[in-house]
């Protein structure tokens, strides 16, 4: 029988388990974790921080799984060592081992923020069930709290504490908000509609000490008053271990298209692994790998290749409604794409298009969820768009074939915070599930920002309509 050792029960490790165990009952299954808790779904952190999701409902496993799917699992331990000649990690054998280390949060280097190589005392990182435990614990009605990044989880801590009714000021390095996800314009436009629900920003802008109790001095001079700083400042990849084994490690573990490392034997996936191509950081990413790791080492596909992964990102903020696909950056005088532009800042909406062969190649939509919802399907399918284009960016075009969800592939992602295909909702349904609450229990579809809730209303119908619960 073959031993998969998987070091990291994150959101990756998590997967591939269950990914292995539904293709094969056999294969042993070993899987160790830093963290004390069961894996629990990281995406979901910043609706925790705002108090609208509890920690247990993040949970991906339950008490009882490990026990039923017969896998060794030991939590609160961290591997410090692969010997390769002996194929063991800290004593325990492998004959294919899978490093799902994940990513840890990078610190600025400010004077102060880290004393005795730990946090100082006011200072919390964003990442973990902990982190959040200890933001909820501190922060408090009427504190100031400076978030330091303002990237996309940064703007989720920083929506959440404003919720809270924390007055929350973001520090960002760069001229606009999630420049990874956003051009200026939408930066500018998510500022401003931001800056309505209670939340500064200071821009361009480095902390340059931390003054513990009282707050931050920025590269300018300016103080900004913080009793609570969150840093969510970028993360890199955790690549410790790999290191110290020899393995090749560039900004990430490097891996092929069949996810194996420098060393046949070890892979990696998620967000400590750099494949080609890919934007690392990301969970639909690792999801993807662990499936084609999974078809690999059960023998289930032995040809099984990862060619990389088409990104949507959702911001997951209250009163926001932001989603950002593909390619952003490319400028509305472009040669080789069709790119249309429509902003209408004192309501919150900014819309952009980028198309190429007529297909959607990017997107930004912001504060137009019916857009937002129609692109991504097109992106997703990667049907050709509708000529009636100021329609489309307008929220008012549902081309046939991408509104009916009787043509959306089984595969398609209905709900984005917990990978949710609409084939697990079709075969929830097909068991009983036959209500949004009952749906919502048995896939999780809907649990988290709650912006697919329309699509998956849009399923039930179509189930309802199309053949009986028991087909
Ligand atoms: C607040 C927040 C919001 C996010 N929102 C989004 C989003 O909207 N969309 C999106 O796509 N992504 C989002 N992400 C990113 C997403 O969570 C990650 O891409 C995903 O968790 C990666 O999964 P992973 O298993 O590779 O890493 P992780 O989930 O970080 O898991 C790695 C695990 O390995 C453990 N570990 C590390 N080293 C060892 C060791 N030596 N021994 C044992 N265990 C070890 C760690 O403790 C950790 O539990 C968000 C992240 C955060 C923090």
């Amino acid at each position: 029988m073959r031993r998969v050792v998987i070091v990291g029960y994150g959101m990756a490790g998590a997967r591939l388990a269950d990914e292995l165990r539904r293709r094969d009952q056999d294969i042993s299954i070993t899987i160790i974790g830093s963290e004390p808790h069961a894996a629990y779904n990281r995406v979901l952190l910043s609706t925790v921080v705002a108090g609208t999701m509890t920690p247990e409902s993040t949970r991906l496993h339950d008490d009882r799984w490990a026990a039923e799917h017969n896998i060794d699992l030991r939590l609160g331990q961290t591997i410090s060592e692969i010997d390769r000649a002996s194929r063991t990690v800290d004593g325990i054998p492998y004959d294919a081992l899978v490093l799902a280390t994940g990513s840890t949060p990078w610190v600025p280097p400010a004077e102060g923020l880290v004393e005795d190589g730990k946090l100082a005392p006011g200072v919390v990182a964003f990442r973990t069930l902990d982190d959040c435990a200890e933001i909820e614990a501190k922060a408090k009605k009427g504190m100031p709290v400076v978030v330091l990044g303002g990237g996309l989880l940064g703007i989720e801590a920083a929506r959440g504490l404003a919720g809270r009714g924390c007055l929350v000021t973001v520090v960002h390095p760069v001229g606009h908000l999630m420049e990874r996800q956003l051009d200026p314009g939408a930066g500018g436009v998510l500022a401003r509609t931001l800056g309505q629900l209670g939340i500064e920003f200071k821009l361009n802008s480095l902390a340059a000490k931390y003054l513990p109790g009282d707050g931050l001095i920025l590269d300018d001079g300016t103080h900004v008053p913080a009793e609570l700083v969150v840093v969510s400042a970028g993360v890199r990849a955790e690549t410790s271990l790999a290191v110290k084994a020899g393995l090749e490690v560039d900004r990430g573990i490097l891996v092929d298209d069949a996810l194996r490392t420098s060393d046949p034997r070890i892979h990696a996936i998620g967000d400590c692994a750099q494949h080609p191509g890919t934007v690392s950081g990301l969970v639909q990413p690792a999801w993807d790998q662990a499936a084609v790791l999974a078809d690999r080492l059960t023998g289930a596909n032995p040809a099984a290749r990862y060619r990389g992964t088409s990104v949507v990102t959702r911001l997951k903020a209250r009163d926001v409604d932001l989603a950002a696909l593909g390619d952003v950056h490319t400028d509305v005088d472009c040669q080789d794409a069709e790119v249309l532009c429509f902003q209408e800042p004192s309501r919150g909406r900014y819309a952009k298009l980028v198309l190429r062969d007529d297909r959607v190649a990017g997107a930004i939509v912001l504060g137009a969820p019916d857009a937002a919802a129609t692109i991504t399907q097109l992106y997703d399918r990667g049907i050709p768009a509708p000529t009636d284009r100021l329609a489309l960016l307008l929220g008012r075009a549902l081309p046939a074939e991408a509104a009916s969800p009787a043509d959306l592939p089984s595969s398609a992602v209905i709900c984005r915070c917990n990978t949710v295909s609409k084939g697990q909702i079709v075969s929830a349904w097909r068991s009983g599930a036959e209500t949004l609450p009952q749906l919502a229990e048995a896939t999780r579809a809907t649990t988290g920002c709650g912006g697919c809730k329309d699509a998956v209303c849009g399923l039930l119908d179509w189930l309802g309509a199309s053949q009986p619960a028991s087909a």
